[in-house]
This record gives C-alpha cells, structure tokens and sequence, in this order.
C-alpha cells in the first residue's frame, strides 16, 4: 500500500514543488492550506504536472485544534510535512504576536493530532536563519544556534525545539528538522514557482520582476561588505532539488531508517554566491540587462551563510543537482510563464 503524507501548507511555494516530487516517488499526497498567503494557481500546475487531476485538497487551518484532529481521524497518515507558517521577516518585527501564534499554535496542534492518533513521521521545515552570523563557515548541523533577530527566526527555533522534545517524550513521533538556505527556482515545466504577494522581500522575485517590467530596479543591499565583490553570500538552493531532499527526509523516516529519533540536516548546495554574481549569471543565462543599482545594507542581514551538505549527502543520499544557471532559467521561465497567462 501506499505511504500518505500531509502536506500542511502545500499549496505554497515549497509546499507544491514537494507535493510533485513526493507523487513522482510513488506516495500519495494530502495538500491542506488556508489560503492566507496563496492562491490556487500552484495547486492547479501540481495537477497538471502529475496528472493527479483527484489530488486531495482541504482548506483548514492549523491553528483550528479540532479541524487538524479530524484530518487524522480522516485520514492515515504515515508522515506529515509542516509549511504551514507566516515568513516575512520584517512584517514579524512589526506583529511578533500574529507569527508566535501562527507558527507555533498551528505546529503544536499538528504535533498533538500525531501523539493522539498513535504516533507520526513529522518533518519541520526549517532555516538556515536559526545561525544567525556563524563565526565559522560553511555551518555544519552541530554549529551552534544564535540568538534570533527576528520572531520569524525565533518560531524556527522554537518550533524545532518543540518537535525535539516532543519525540523524546511521546512514543511513535519521530521528527526531522529541514534547514534551508535560500531556496529560489521554478519547476522545469514553469507550471509553479513563487508567487509573492505585494513587494517581493527575496532577491530572485525581485529581480524577475524587474526583468519583465513589474517593478523599475533591483535595489542592491549593501556592496562594502567583506567579501570579494562587496555583497552578500548565500547558499541558494534550487526548488526541485529542495523538494527532493523531503522525499528523501520522508523515506527515510517511513522506512525506519532514522538513527535517532529526532535528526536535523541542512539543505542547500555548499556553494557560496554573492549577490552581484547572482545577478549577473541572471544576466547572462538569459539574455537580458537587468536594471539595477548599489544601495545601503538591507538591516538585519547576515553577511555570508552556506551549508555543510556532507550530513544530508551521506544520510539522506541526496545531493543538489541543478547549477544556479539552470535554476535562474527556470526562474525567468516561470515569471514569463505567469506574464503570458494572467
Ligand atoms: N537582496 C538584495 N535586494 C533585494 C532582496 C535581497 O540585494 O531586493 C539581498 C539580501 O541583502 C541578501 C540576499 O539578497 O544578501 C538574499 O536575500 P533574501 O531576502 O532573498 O534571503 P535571505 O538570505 O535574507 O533569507
């Protein structure tokens, strides 16, 4: 038979993208999403991606107690994937209340339905943000969590907190915890990809939309920074390479592979690139002149981050694959993609 997974908050950016790659592996998907911070034009391209056109949809939200039991007793679930959660930075710091509610009342009651339904597969989705500025790089999972800046952040580490302490204390909960870097990208059929409500606060949102005339030019964040060309760098990890790494996270939890009952990897590339190279590669890989201009250090950011990937490679046998030139195609196919159909 085989394995269900929910997928809370699936009808998102990441949450779509893994709900492809997780019918692709031979599971089957429950996608549940509230709709806050979407619509259903990502769901609509997972359909016609996978030909799934009887893919579960339930529009609840997880912060409903009740709603998140019923989708258990509704539903065998072998593994849960947990998206559900705000992440805009800046809006945290100006509504702390509205994210430590979110992220961590929606968290929790996912957490409870699985110690009240005998026992889950719980997979977090995580950040890289829960470093901080690591004095030492790349960061390895061992290095240590610093202070947040942001209740964003805070609720990342929190809700990793919480799934640690729960496995230890509940029977049949086992929980993986995803740190992401930066991921951007399109799937290769440019049928799904970001969709930002508003200003886009991520750099390659922000520089599609400039391409194709949405928005004047991309501000740059700061170019006297320590590196070799003054900007920031990042580990940035392509969309279907993320989601691959939750189907591996996901077999192995389902195939009762884990070594412990709670493991925490990183997923990205281990390859750093500036914000400038970013832009140029943008550039060039697809034929274009960007608009853009130097401009003040964005505050709260981190100066450079990239990721140790040797845990997540040996134990999860997943590897990025696609290079940034790949990825910023498909990123470019896709805001086309969305220009020519809305
Ligand atoms: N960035 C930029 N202009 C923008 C958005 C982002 O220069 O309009 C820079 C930002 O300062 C950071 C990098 O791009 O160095 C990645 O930022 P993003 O917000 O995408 O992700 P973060 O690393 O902050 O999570």
């Amino acid at each position: 038979m085989k394995k269900q997974v929910l997928v809370s908050g699936g009808a998102g950016y990441i949450g779509s993208h893994v709900t492809v790659e997780l019918i692709e592996a031979g599971y089957d998907v429950i996608v549940a999403d509230n709709m806050s911070n979407c619509d259903l034009t990502c769901f609509e391209g997972v359909k016609k991606i996978t030909g799934r056109t009887d893919l579960p949809f339930i529009k609840m939200d997880f912060c409903d107690k009740a709603a998140v039991d019923q989708l258990f007793t509704d539903y065998k679930i072998d593994a849960v994937i947990h998206f559900a959660a705000f992440k805009a930075v800046g809006e945290s710091v100006a509504e702390p209340l509205k994210y430590y509610s979110n992220n961590l009342i929606s968290f929790m009651n996912v957490l409870d339905a699985a110690r009240t339904h005998g026992g889950c597969n719980v997979l977090f989705s995580s950040s890289a943000t829960v470093y901080g500025e690591a004095e030492v790089l790349p960061v390895t999972e061992q290095t240590p969590r610093l202070p947040s800046t942001s209740p964003y952040g805070n609720t990342k580490q929190m809700c990793e907190d919480i799934l640690r302490d729960s496995v230890k204390a509940y029977e049949g909960i086992h929980g993986i915890a995803l740190r992401y870097f930066n991921p951007i990208g399109a799937h290769p059929s440019a049928l799904i990809g970001e969709l930002p409500r508003g200003v886009p606060n991520n750099l390659v949102p922000f520089i599609t939309q400039t391409a194709i005339g949405k928005r004047e030019c991309l501000s740059i964040f700061g170019k006297d920074y320590p590196t070799e060309d003054g900007t920031c760098l990042r580990d940035y990890i392509d969309i279907v390479d993320l989601a691959k790494a939750h189907v591996a996270a996901v077999s192995r939890m389902v195939n009762g592979k884990m070594e412990k009952e709670y493991e925490i990897f990183n997923v990205g590339t281990g390859r750093p690139v500036s914000v400038y190279e970013l832009v140029t590669k943008f550039e060039k890989v697809n034929n274009l002149k960007l608009n853009y201009k130097f401009v003040d250090r964005r505050p709260g950011d981190v100066m450079a981050i990239w990721a140790d990937t040797k845990l997540a490679n040996e134990k999860l046998g997943w590897k990025a694959e696609r290079t940034v030139e790949e990825t910023l195609a498909a990123a470019w196919a896709w805001e086309k993609h969305l220009a020519e159909n809305r």
